[in-house]
This record gives C-alpha cells, sequence and structure tokens, in this order.
C-alpha cells in the first residue's frame, strides 16, 4: 500500500484526503492518503524522522510552502521560480523533489478570461499568493497588480520576486490602507486565510468599492464555499470564483505527478458536485 500525506497545520478544513482517496479507489492504485498535521513548534524535527520513512509522496499546505523548501532535495525548475512547494514525489532513492502545482489549479477557472485582466488587486503575500502572481504574470501582462498584505515587508519580499516581471507596475501596500488604492480592478483576489473555516465569518477586505463592470472577484478558500468576501460581491452583482476548481486542478496535476496517471474524469465530476 503506498502512503501519501498533506503537511500542514491546522487541517481541519481540508479536502485533500477525500479527493486523492476517490481516485486512487477509482483507479484501482492500492494507496491511501492522510492528513498529517505538525504543529510548528514541532516542524523541524519532524520533517527529518518523515523522510526515513516509506512515503511516496504529500502535498504541503499552510503554512509551510516556503519551510518546507531546505528540507528537499531538488527543486522543480518553474517551481524555485515561484519559490513555494505544494506537492512533494519521493523518488527511488528516498529523495524529495518540490514541485508547485496551485498556480496551474489557480488558472484554471479563469483560463478563458486572461487577456481582460488589465487591473488586478492580490490580497495576501504568502505561498498561495507567490504561485497566483507567477501564474498570472507569466500568462498574462497586467498593467498593474497591487499586492495587499497585512505585512508590508512580505509584501515587499514577493514584489521583489516578481521583478524579472517589468512589463507590469507592481505596488505594495498594508491591508488596512485600502483608501490608498487608486483604481477599480478586473481581477481581485483574495490568497489570504481569512475567511477559512473556524474564521468563516471574517473579512479582509469588502472588495465592492473596487470593482467595476464585469469584474472578477476570487477567493482560493473553498470551506466555507462562499465566504464574506465572495457573497459582498455576489450579492452587489459580480461573478465571484470559489477556491474549489483550483484545489481540484492543483489535486489533478499532483496526482499526475506522483502516479503517471490523468485523474479519473468521473471523479473529478462527483467531487464538483459533492462539495
Ligand atoms: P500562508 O503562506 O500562511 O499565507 C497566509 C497569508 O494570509 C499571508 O499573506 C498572511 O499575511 C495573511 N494572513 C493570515 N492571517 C491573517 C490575518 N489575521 N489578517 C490579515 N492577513 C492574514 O498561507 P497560504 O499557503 O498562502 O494559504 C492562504 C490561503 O489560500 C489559505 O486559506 C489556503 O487554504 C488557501 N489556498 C487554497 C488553495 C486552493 O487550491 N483552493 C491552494 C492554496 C492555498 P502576513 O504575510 O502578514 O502574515
Amino acid at each position: 500500500m503506498k502512503k501519501f500525506a498533506i503537511i500542514g497545520y491546522p487541517l481541519e478544513h481540508s479536502f485533500s484526503p477525500k479527493i486523492h482517496n476517490a481516485a486512487f479507489s477509482e483507479l484501482g492504485i492500492s494507496a491511501v492518503y492522510e492528513k498529517f498535521e505538525i504543529a510548528p513548534d514541532q516542524f523541524k524535527e519532524t520533517i527529518p524522522k518523515i523522510k526515513n520513512g516509506d512515503w511516496y509522496g504529500f502535498n504541503v499546505t499552510i503554512p509551510y510552502k516556503q519551510s518546507i523548501i531546505p528540507f528537499l532535495d531538488a527543486v522543480e525548475p518553474v517551481t524555485k521560480k515561484i519559490g513555494a512547494v505544494n506537492t512533494i514525489r519521493v523518488r527511488g532513492d528516498g529523495s524529495w523533489l518540490g514541485f508547485n502545482t496551485d498556480y496551474q489549479g489557480f488558472l484554471h477557472p479563469i483560463a478563458g478570461n486572461l487577456k481582460n485582466f488589465k487591473k488586478v488587486i492580490m490580497i495576501g503575500a504568502g505561498g498561495a499568493a507567490r504561485a497566483v502572481a507567477f501564474g498570472l504574470l507569466s500568462h498574462c501582462t497586467p498593467e498593474e497588480l497591487a499586492i495587499l498584505n497585512r505585512s508590508l515587508e512580505n509584501a515587499r519580499a514577493l514584489a521583489g520576486h516578481l521583478s524579472e516581471f517589468d512589463k507590469t507596475k507592481v505596488t505594495i501596500q498594508k491591508t488596512d490602507d485600502t483608501g490608498a488604492l487608486h483604481f477599480k480592478a478586473d481581477l481581485i483576489i483574495n490568497t489570504t486565510s481569512v475567511g477559512m473555516g473556524s474564521r468563516s465569518g471574517a473579512l479582509i477586505i469588502d472588495p465592492v468599492p473596487f470593482c467595476k463592470m464585469k469584474t472578477i472577484v476570487y477567493d482560493l478558500i473553498y470551506n466555507p464555499a462562499e465566504t464574506r468576501f465572495l457573497r459582498r460581491a455576489r450579492q452587489a452583482g459580480f461573478k465571484t470564483i470559489n477556491g474549489l476548481p483550483m484545489l481540484l486542478g492543483q489535486a489533478a496535476e499532483a496526482f499526475k505527478i506522483w502516479t503517471g496517471r490523468n485523474f479519473p474524469e468521473r471523479v473529478l465530476k462527483d467531487l464538483q458536485k459533492a462539495f
């Protein structure tokens, strides 16, 4: 039986075991996918112990997508540029190879709209934000990307990381300083964890003042299915996208990396209905 797991903290919100176990079962693959919750003060000592185990692969989620990198033996080139890892393949010799499949998952539900995104607001500057910004800037060229984050230092680090995309003006500001935002956006994305799980009542910013005709408001959170951030936008008449298509998209890419097989279509359709 091949063993896979998601590493993160907390993990109560994670749908990943359900997704991968359904696909293993459909394809008759003898494998199991578990939750492996590691508290932040245990992370550094636990990872080397796991490396000696008989695992085949991992997903990595909050808050470890960047801090896992020093423990990897190699990182796939695009993932190196992103600077955040959400998938690990354990190779035959036991070494760990890191990938990022979040950026592909993120692009999946907006693939047909990319050319319309001239002005973009992205809230957050963590691991998911890195994948989102890389996905956007490498697949379309917005005139302007405003990064809003609680910590200006993290926003600055992310903006610096994006310097190769010099056709897009990247600006940074604090999340609580939205008064300084001088434009309405074609795409507004929440990449923070504010509004997720037990904090589902929280609202990172009100997106509506920054919307214009045809703005798409996108929240990476999938649990709850509609955050306050998305509800505000939907009630004001704007198109919204939650994190479920991204979740399924990144999972399908990770599944391919581990098994060499496409994620089964029928399971994908069932999961879209189930969540
Ligand atoms: P992360 O690396 O820990 O980053 C968290 C981000 O949220 C940072 O920008 C952080 O700001 C901000 N933040 C956290 N608590 C906050 C608070 N109380 N007030 C204001 N800002 C706060 O996490 P991540 O891996 O990027 O994940 C972020 C979210 O994306 C999670 O909800 C995760 O579930 C979701 N996600 C979804 C998918 C999907 O497939 N749908 C994929 C990846 C991630 P600071 O920089 O100031 O700390």
